[in-house]
């Protein structure tokens, strides 16, 4: 089977879209959570994302804030005026949707999905080798596929060396998953990793190879959308440079 692993797709409409569009052809999509959040269209994203095949999703920071099931204030001054704004466009089925996904899924018997970490599947970051050891203890699977961070990376743990290695996804290339792992797609809607370009990866389930991949979009019409809305600035313009 493959499957379209996407994170953070934070209301992006335009970025959703494209990587649709250029991942063509996939039995599955999972999501590992802020589906809203910072950008203009949470409603458009969260109804283009429930029609996708074999849809698997875990709920973000965003999300679960955005239902009200978490106080705004655990967010900063510009987060939590887009936080405030989604909750007030947000629909009910867009609600309904968010309301029904669990924090953390284990998939199958080799992957394990979650937002953060498997030790703290809302908040912690994954961003080096020190977290990923800790969270290698935290998790059952041979995989577990983590977003949050906003940037692309892969954790593997060689148990004969007892040590953690980081590997810089290249783009395009299919990385053959030998050793437990803890990978990270990147985010669709808000790339962290100075490329602005949308970020997702293909898994496949049989010959368990991980492909990192990158999509050009339509940024300008975002941040367009974000002015239309009086969303702050700020998340417009790090669209452009990808911070
Ligand atoms: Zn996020």
């Amino acid at each position: 089977m493959r499957v379209l692993v996407v994170s953070d797709i934070h209301a992006n409409y335009p970025a959703f879209e494209s990587v649709l569009k250029d991942a063509d052809g996939f039995d599955a999509v999972w999501c590992l959570g802020d589906v809203v959040g910072y950008g203009p269209d949470p409603n458009a994203c969260v109804e283009l994302l429930s029609e996708q095949p074999n849809l698997v999703c875990v709920p973000g920071n965003h999300d679960i804030a955005a239902m009200g099931d978490m106080p705004s204030e655990s967010f900063n001054g510009d987060a939590r005026r887009s936080l405030l704004w989604q909750q007030r466009v947000l629909s009910a089925s867009s609600l309904d949707f968010l309301h029904s996904l669990p924090h953390q899924i284990e998939i199958t018997e080799k992957v394990t999905l979650v937002h953060g970490s498997p030790r703290d599947p809302v908040w912690e970051y994954i961003l080096n080798t020190l977290s990923a050891r800790l969270n290698f203890l935290e998790f059952e699977t041979d995989y577990c596929f983590v977003g949050h961070t906003h940037v692309p990376s892969i954790f593997s743990i060689d148990a004969e060396q007892d040590r953690v290695v980081l590997d810089i996804p290249r783009i395009g290339m299919p990385l053959q998953l030998n050793q437990r792992a803890i990978l990270n797609p990147g985010s669709v809607g808000q790339p962290r990793d100075r490329d602005p370009r949308a970020a997702y990866a293909i898994f496949d389930t049989e010959a368990l190879t991980w492909e990192p991949q990158r999509v050009e979009y339509d940024i300008e019409s975002v941040q367009a959308r974000i002015r239309e809305a009086r969303l702050p600035e700020r998340h417009a313009l790090r669209l452009g440079e990808g911070w």
